[in-house]
């Protein structure tokens, strides 16, 4: 399989008007991709399952910023502590706890996004909007001191109704200006990931500062 440049460069342009980030989607894709994608000038990688991610950081460049997007579960932080660069999903207290604990052990801040569920899909990942309020202040009143949360993440229904897409990745906006603006919050959000290949333009409208693209830079997954 190879990368598709021009889609590469086409997005990048795109999104670097509108200063939004990217992240590679790379999951299921082979080291060489990554590594002709990175040669390109791309630094941020994002994968969805812990081993995945720890064998392709150890055989690729070390100045790449690894993004966990997947579901996390607590047994499996320790793997990705000492050199992960931003965790997207967490959506416990149990889960930052343990974040926070390899973090000390590691000796760094790990930033952290809070995934709220925008979707009409049924998962049992992601946070409601009244326990994102509960998880925010029970976090205010903790002394967790190695994480930081610097926003939100959240996925949008796979559908084909972009105005539908478009309220949900709204609703999330809304969120994350919420508690951006909280004036007593010690919190300093500043990162919403919002937007796949599929609805990447919508979610920019709506006010995305991190998109997570991976097949149409890739190649669609098997
Ligand atoms: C796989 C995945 C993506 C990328 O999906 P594409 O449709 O291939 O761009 C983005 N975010 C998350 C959380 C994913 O699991």
């Amino acid at each position: 399989m190879a990368i598709n440049k021009e889609a590469y460069q086409q997005i990048q342009a795109e999104l670097q008007q509108k200063n939004v980030k990217l992240v590679a989607v790379s999951k299921t894709k082979p080291v060489e991709d990554i590594q002709a994608l990175y040669e390109l000038g791309q630094r941020d990688f994002g994968e969805n399952y812990v081993q995945e991610l720890t064998e392709k950081a150890s055989l690729l460049p070390s100045d790449i910023h690894w993004h966990f997007i997947g579901h996390l579960q607590s047994n499996k932080v320790k793997y990705l502590a000492p050199f992960v660069h931003l965790i997207h999903g967490v959506d416990s207290l149990k889960l930052l706890t343990e974040i926070n604990r390899q973090a000390a052990k590691n000796n760094r801040i790990i930033d952290c996004l809070l995934q709220v569920h925008i979707a009409t899909e049924e998962t049992k990942f992601g946070l409601n909007e009244a326990e994102l309020a509960m998880l925010l202040e029970e976090l205010q009143n903790s002394e967790l001191k190695n994480v930081r949360v610097l926003g939100l993440m959240g996925m949008a229904s796979f559908s084909e109704d972009l105005e539908k897409v478009k309220s949900e990745f709204s609703l999330l906006k809304k969120l994350f200006d919420k508690y951006a603006a909280s004036p007593s919050s010690p919190l300093s959000f500043q990162i919403l990931s919002m937007g796949m290949s599929g609805d990447y333009r919508v979610a920019m409208e709506a006010g995305s500062t991190l998109v997570r693209i991976g097949s149409l830079l890739f190649g669609a997954r098997s």
